[in-house]
């Protein structure tokens, strides 16, 4: 029930569910919107059955290089959150730069390079879950206008 069916990796319902909990028991923790780079262009050109292969490889490789604590989640379609928490925002920047290198490097087995951009937030006293996402998802969508493949902070 908590898993997305495609991915394997948790649904936006749990994490929203996880993300309250931080919010109301005010720990820190930084948000990141991730979104694949130019997917529209992978399904056109190797087909959607691909496509959600990619997906697939896509949230394993994350998977694997984050912590067991860290909660990573489909938001849908190619876009996805991640929340860590024990950390701080220069830490976790460091962290989602080297998940964007090694997305980078890495080759997918049917389409052979693919990258992503970031989307990041810290969580401020003043943050609802509401404010949160959507400064992560501003982040986001100025790491795709400077030219994708990106980690943007974006400050309250
Ligand atoms: P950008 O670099 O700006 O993010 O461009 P984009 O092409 O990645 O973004 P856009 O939002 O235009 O396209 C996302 C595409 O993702 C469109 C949709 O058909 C596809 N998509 C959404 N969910 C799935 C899925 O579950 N499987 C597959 N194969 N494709 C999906
Ligand atoms: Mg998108
Ligand atoms: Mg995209």
């Amino acid at each position: 029930m908590k898993k997305d069916t495609l991915t394997g990796v948790y649904k936006k319902y749990f994490f929203n569910k996880q993300l309250q909990k931080v919010i109301l028991e005010k720990e820190d923790a930084v948000v990141v919107v991730i979104d694949i780079d130019n997917f529209k262009m992978i399904n056109d050109t190797y087909g959607h059955q691909t496509g959600d292969t990619v997906l697939k490889e896509f949230s394993g490789l994350i998977q694997q290089n984050i912590r067991k604590e860290d909660i990573f989640a489909r938001w849908g379609g190619e876009e996805f959150l991640l929340l860590l928490q024990h950390t701080t925002l220069e830490n976790a920047i460091k962290k989602i730069e080297r998940l964007r290198r090694t997305l980078e490097r890495h080759t997918f087995s049917d389409i052979g390079k693919m990258t992503a951009s970031f989307g990041v937030a810290w969580k401020e006293e003043s943050d609802d879950l509401h404010s949160l996402l959507q400064r992560a998802d501003k982040a986001l969508y100025e790491a795709k206008k400077l030219g994708k493949n990106k980690v943007i902070f974006k400050k309250v």
